[in-house]
């Protein structure tokens, strides 16, 4: 066999090693190095993925050579140990597992014990003076190997282990005696006769090698595949086979097997921190029969009764793996999670990879291991992960609390919130002033729950997507939002919903996690997330690399303060249309969009015009010294006109006109499709009037700010849905005008500048002309995906999740940016805007702004800034700094 496809470890040295994780997987890539370091490893060998890679384009056959060379590699093993494979006298037993270069915890299978049959079962009773042992290491063995190996379901072992604890009357397996033992032998085999055909194999040579093909065949199980799927791992990797000599926690009292973490997992705190069980098998600590115990003090739950660390009772083995964990730690530059065994008092290392940690642990380890000197600030920056960040800003669902799932959404703005439900939006006012927390349950939303929203702790909504009204205005907000959770049903005049078996009725309370998209029964508990020194040092050193702006989307002056306490250098996007969802505004608004002529729009923004001067001058004073894109009115009209017969009476009252005039109106306004339809510069282009007003608005508030905080604002006016270059030349010329007319009226020197959205692919193909016209770009890529893709905003909840699922669309293309198609219209765009005017300043201003890998799409092409929503704008700072430490 001319290509090596098994690799020795042990004795002091290995034939792989840690970087090998692709030929080795994870599991082995740690062993061979942990041989190399002379850890007390026991010996064995790997079978590389090549051979699993072999199995599966060869129809479940081997290489030539294969069965030589494991053979060979097996002699090693004994020669090692003393031991030999079905020896009656001291039989050498392996373990057999699987290990794939990516971590994929119990996805797939592990045999223990392989090795034993009839004759070596008495020689380890012998050897061991322990025939207790040796039996219920022979009974766990049959179980797993006919379980996994021979197909054998878990129930008919199951039923004969309760049966014998029932003939001798007793509760727990420790019960069993050796002859209760043996006897449970018996019957398992017989049983494995019965189902199989054919007696178990006593050889331990075809034991091994059913055991091998048994993992190769675990690959391709279904959960595997699943799981594969949902972390987007490749089907071509295949897995490793590690066969091990076996070590044992469980021959006595001497014996012990547990987990140990180089730092604590959950608070990143530096302290040895672990969990035990004397006379134990590995499985035992993670199957949760029995209740582990602290490897030291400091690993005892804080109010835990105390009980006898590893420390204590085995002080050897303790001082052994301090010892060990601080040199892994060193050597792999980062957390460890360790797996032991205590085998009559001598300590053996059965694994070593990096820990799992939750997102605090993340950034406090990063940070103190640049402190201690173990990494650099770029290596520790490229530890945290973005979706991390995010976590921790946000309060998340106690790890350890019980949940019953009852509905799954889209996952529209994360963090978990629970509350009693409510279907509108008054009752969530009126409770909240209760000091009750609810959580606001709509079809979908409209710009009049923006109230509801605002009393609400989280919003569940059955339609719309991930850019859909409730999930935008909820991710601003910074509240945990469910949106398009479809299976639940709606009925509000029996103020309930049902779904799978269950009605929540009003008042019931349930919990959503907007970053899994779950809905749960009852209360279940939150934690809140700090952010505490070691983040704010963290994100000192991300800024630092950092070579894109970070802007956020912000309404309001609260939006605003927000969005800098995170860090915003500026808002990318102030929709105005947003200001006006307050239910005393949303009235102007309506009358605005309603009237019947000049004048009374004008009556109309006569009203709006003092509200929108408010509102630019406390974002200016919270935004002083940075720059402020101020997005001209884009109302899609549906959203704002009146739906019910009490809102259209309402309007009726205020602008003094009956309620059918009104109805007539609103039919007479309808659109097919508004979202293509009257919205935009469109808006702006048959009511001029609409843009001058707030363009003044603008500069006057500006003004103002200039001269009360002597701190120079920055207005950018930014012109939506613009397609044709005429639209452009003609609203930037009237809005210059009043502009002009504004900054001379109030004497003082705004510096202004005037952009457009690129939101519609024509924009971005005519970008060159367009950038004649304008000094920045800010791309709206909610609606440029929308009309790239054809894919409605609203309404792609309904089928999106089904292309997801087939593996159609990698991932949403509202969520991450479609980088083939809308990035390539963004690249056109940029490319030609700049050819048009070289100073042109980029920007992106859509749901985008705030997804890392979008964000480093933005880096890669020389964007000046991003902007997103407040909660996001560390998410994108560090995104923006590992993208600039990846390029
Ligand atoms: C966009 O389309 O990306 C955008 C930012 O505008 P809106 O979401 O308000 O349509
Ligand atoms: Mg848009």
């Amino acid at each position: 066999m001319s290509q090596k496809y098994v690799y020795f470890f042990g004795g002091g040295g290995a034939e792989g090693e840690g970087s090998q994780k692709t030929l080795l997987g994870g599991k082995g890539a740690s062993l061979h190095e942990m041989c190399r370091l002379k850890l007390p490893v026991p010996p064995g060998f790997t079978l590389s993925t090549d051979v699993c890679q072999f199995f599966y384009q060869n129809g479940g056959s081997y290489p030539s050579g294969l069965v030589d060379e494991v053979q060979k590699h097996l002699a090693r093993v004994e020669g090692l140990l003393g031991a030999k494979f079905g020896d009656p006298a001291k039989p050498l037993l392996v373990s057999v597992r699987s290990g794939a270069p990516a971590s994929m915890p119990g996805m797939m299978d592990t045999i223990l014990n392989l090795g034993l049959n009839a004759t070596t079962v008495r020689a380890l009773a012998d050897q061991t003076q322990n025939p207790r042992f040796a039996y219920d290491s022979y009974r766990r063995f049959i179980q797993m190997y006919g379980e996994v190996v021979l197909g054998m379901g878990q129930y008919g072992f199951e039923t004969a282990l309760q049966d014998a604890k029932k003939k001798i009357n007793v509760e727990a397996d420790s019960e069993l005696g050796a002859e209760d033992l043996q006897a449970l032998v018996s019957i398992y085999l017989a049983q494995v006769e019965k189902e199989t055909g054919r007696p178990f194999p006593t050889d331990p040579h075809e034991q091994l090698w059913g055991a091998v093909g048994a993992v190769f065949k675990s690959w391709m199980a279904p959960r595997a595949v699943s799981y594969r799927r949902i972390h987007k791992l490749p089907d071509t990797w295949g897995t490793a086979v590690n066969v091990q000599s076996m070590v044992f926690g469980n021959m006595g009292e001497d014996c012990a097997t547990g987990v140990a973490f180089t730092r604590d997992p959950s608070t990143g705190e530096k302290k040895f921190f672990g969990e035990f069980l004397s006379n134990a098998q590995g499985e035992d600590v993670v199957a949760g029969i029995r209740t582990p115990q602290p490897i030291n003090e400091g690993s005892t739950p804080p109010g835990a009764a105390p009980s006898r660390t590893m420390e204590a009772q085995f002080p050897g083995p303790y001082a052994e793996l301090v010892n060990l964990y601080q040199q892994l730690e060193k050597h792999y530059r980062d957390m460890q999670d360790i797996e032991f065994t205590v085998q009559k008092g001598k300590l053996f290392l059965l694994q070593t990879r990096n820990a799992k940690r939750t997102a605090s642990a993340a950034v406090r380890a990063a940070v103190e291991m640049v402190e201690e000197g173990l990494i650099q600030e770029d290596e520790a920056i490229l530890r945290v992960s973005p979706a991390q960040v995010e976590l921790l800003l946000h309060p998340r669902l106690d790890p350890r609390a019980a949940k019953q799932v009852i509905a799954r959404g889209l996952p529209a703005s994360p963090g978990a919130a629970s509350g009693q439900v409510v279907f509108t939006s008054e009752e969530a006012e009126r409770l909240k002033n209760e000091q009750k927390a609810v959580i606001l349950v709509r079809h979908e939303t409209s710009p009049e729950d923006i109230v509801g929203m605002d009393a609400a702790k989280g919003v569940l909504t059955a339609l719309g997507g991930m850019t859909s009204h409730a999930a935008v205005v909820a991710r601003g907000m910074g509240k945990p939002c469910v949106a398009g959770c479809g299976s639940i049903s709606i009925n509000y005049s029996a103020q309930q919903f049902t779904v799978a078996g269950h009605t929540i009725k009003a008042g019931d309370s349930i919990t959503i996690d907007g970053a899994t998209g779950e809905v749960m029964l009852g209360q279940v508990q939150t934690i809140n997330s700090q952010l505490d020194k070691y983040f704010t040092r963290f994100m000192s050193w991300v800024d630092k690399r950092r070579k894109l702006g970070v802007r956020a989307n912000a309404d309001t002056p609260h939006d605003a303060k927000v969005a800098r306490q995170f860090g915003a250098e500026g808002v990318g996007l102030c929709r105005t249309e947003h200001m006006f969802f307050e239910s005393t505004r949303i009235l102007a608004v309506r009358e605005m969009i309603l009237a019947a002529n000049a004048e009374e729009r004008a009556r109309a923004l006569d009203k709006l015009f003092p509200m929108q001067r408010e509102d630019f001058i406390g974002i200016f004073k919270e935004m002083a010294g940075c720059p402020v894109t101020i997005r001209l009115l884009d109302p899609p009209l549906h959203e704002f006109l009146p739906k019910n017969e009490d809102e259209i009476r309402s309007t009726a009252v205020a602008m003094g006109i009956s309620a059918d005039t009104i109805r007539n109106k609103v039919r007479s306004l309808h659109e097919f499709n508004p979202m293509l339809g009257h919205r935009g510069c469109r808006l702006g282009i048959t009511y001029l009037e609409i843009y001058e007003m707030q363009a003044r608005a603008i500069i006057e508030a500006a003004a103002q700010v200039h001269f009360d905080v002597q701190k120079d604002p920055e207005p950018e006016i930014l012109i939506p849905f613009v397609s044709t270059l005429e639209e452009l030349r003609l609203l930037r010329e009237r809005i210059e005008k009043v502009c002009e007319q504004t900054v001379a009226r109030n004497h003082a020197k705004i510096a202004y500048s005037i952009g457009t959205m690129i939101e519609i692919p024509r924009a971005a193909l005519i970008a060159e002309e367009l950038a004649g016209h304008v000094s920045f770009f800010s791309f709206g890529t909610n609606d440029l995906t929308q009309m790239t893709l054809g894919l409605s905003r609203d309404d792609s909840g309904t089928f999106l999740p089904t292309y997801l699922e087939k593996g159609l669309l990698k991932s949403d293309p509202f969520v991450t940016l479609d980088q083939q198609g809308v990035g390539e219209l963004m690249r056109i765009a940029a490319e030609r805007g700049r050819k048009g005017l070289s100073s042109l300043k980029l920007g992106i201003c859509g749901e985008h702004g705030g997804d890392a890998a979008s964000v480093e799409f933005c880096h890669r092409l020389g964007f000046n800034y991003v902007s997103c929503s407040p909660f996001r704008v560390p998410v994108a700072r560090l995104a923006a700094a590992q993208a600039t430490l990846r390029s």
